[in-house]
């Protein structure tokens, strides 16, 4: 009989053979600036976690506390015994810091999009995605049965064509939603999201905002996109993002008005049927939005360094492409110069991988770097000096 699961091992050699497999690098101890990578010591250039908060005392202390006082697990889903004091507190807390009528804690933010996306439209419905948007929100939108559209990548322009020509079909869509990324997480440019939710209300369409990127690093205190472009909740509807990245620990929420939040827990399957946040997690992430609105000072570092950081790699000529974040493109073009110059910056102590086809374009390949509040100016002029050797010797300056 033939092997039913052959293919396992002949895929993956496929991709070992074309360097498209993931090569997995191991922390030993904390994500801090300077950390053990596969047992050497380097500066870490390439984690989502901003502030530096996955390791901030208060948040540690409160994880610590949680487990002592509510135990490691929550021991159930939410709507039967798994919703905790920690869970409705942190939901509370969030709307307050998000400045929204009601906020919903999923277990992470891919879960959020899979779990909400299908339950805002279905049949009859279009959905109108950025051509740059996500995985998380492209499976959401393949979980529903809508129609989906693409616009241009940040293009206001593109989008009004998607609306004009939506307005036009027949039979007319029962509902259209429109969809992006607040901060792109490959290019670090930020949606143009004032002209998206005008056009989103000029067309009766729904706005959701994926800010995954933009929490902790836009607008005042962190408070993400919409603060940002102190937009209205009229004119975003929902406000989605995680506690992974800038929070420094893990799960999704949206924020929104009360209408949207008794819609979503009572549909979403990812939230009805997965087990709730362990008490640790949910004490951990109201200690990071406390820490946000009291230390100001973690995303004004953040800013500081970031400017620092691209305008010395911009000097020297390197090419950072369009980011306005502090996510900072290092773009090389070629794939293999990409890994190769990678390679040689762990050599020299800097931890940054490379980007490459199908995640960006084949021409575009890419380090990509993303600062920490926590990095000293010293280690910012470490990472700068050791681009520019690598780049030199590379000949990608
Ligand atoms: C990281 C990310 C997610 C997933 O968030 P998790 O909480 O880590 O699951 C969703 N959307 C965007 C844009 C992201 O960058």
């Amino acid at each position: 009989m033939r092997d039913p699961t052959s293919f396992l091992a002949a895929e993956y050699q496929d991709l070992v053979a074309s360097a498209t497999d993931w090569k997995l690098h191991t922390l030993r101890g904390p994500s801090t600036p300077w950390c053990d990578v596969d047992g050497r010591k380097v500066l870490m250039f390439c984690s989502n976690n901003y502030l530096g908060l996955s390791n901030h005392p208060k948040l540690i202390e409160a994880a610590a506390a949680a487990a002592r006082s509510h135990g490691v697990g929550s021991g159930s889903v939410r709507p039967i015994a798994g919703t905790m004091d920690l869970h409705m507190e942190l939901e509370h807390r969030l709307a307050r810091f998000k400045r929204a009528e009601a906020s919903l804690v999923y277990q992470s933010g891919f879960a959020t999009n899979a779990g909400l996306i299908p339950q805002l439209v279905g049949e009859g419905d279009l959905v109108i995605s950025d051509e740059l948007n996500h995985g998380s929100i492209i499976d959401g939108v393949r979980l529903s049965r809508a129609e989906r559209a693409v616009y241009r990548h940040a293009d206001p322009a593109d989008l009004e064509r998607v609306l004009n020509e939506a307005e036009s079909h027949q039979p007319a869509y029962r509902r259209l939603l429109i969809i992006t990324d607040g901060v792109f997480s490959m290019d670090g440019d930020i949606a143009p999201l004032d002209r998206i939710a005008a056009l989103g209300h000029d067309h009766g369409a729904m706005v959701y905002v994926d800010d995954a990127h933009g929490e902790g690093v836009l607008g005042p205190e962190g408070r993400g996109i919409v603060a940002h472009f102190g937009l209205g909740r009229d004119r975003v509807h929902v406000e989605m993002g995680t506690f992974s990245k800038a929070f420094g620990v893990v799960g999704g929420h949206i924020s929104g008005s009360r209408d949207l939040v008794n819609f979503a827990f009572n549909k979403s399957r990812t939230w009805l049927l997965s087990g709730s946040h362990p008490p640790p997690v949910a004490a951990a992430c109201l200690a990071a939005i406390d820490v946000l609105e009291k230390e100001t000072e973690h995303v004004r570092r953040l800013w500081d360094l970031t400017r620092r950081f691209k305008k010395a790699l911009g000097d020297l000529g390197f090419n950072t492409g369009k980011s306005q974040t502090p996510i900072t493109p290092v773009i090389v073009g070629d794939s293999h110069r990409a890994k190769q110059l990678s390679d040689r910056l762990l050599e020299l102590g800097l931890f940054a991988l490379p980007i490459v086809y199908p995640m960006v374009a084949k021409d575009k390949a890419r380090i990509r770097t993303i600062m920490n509040a926590a990095l000293t100016d010293a280690d910012v002029d470490f990472a700068v000096a050791s681009f520019e050797k690598a780049g030199r010797e590379l000949h990608v300056i």
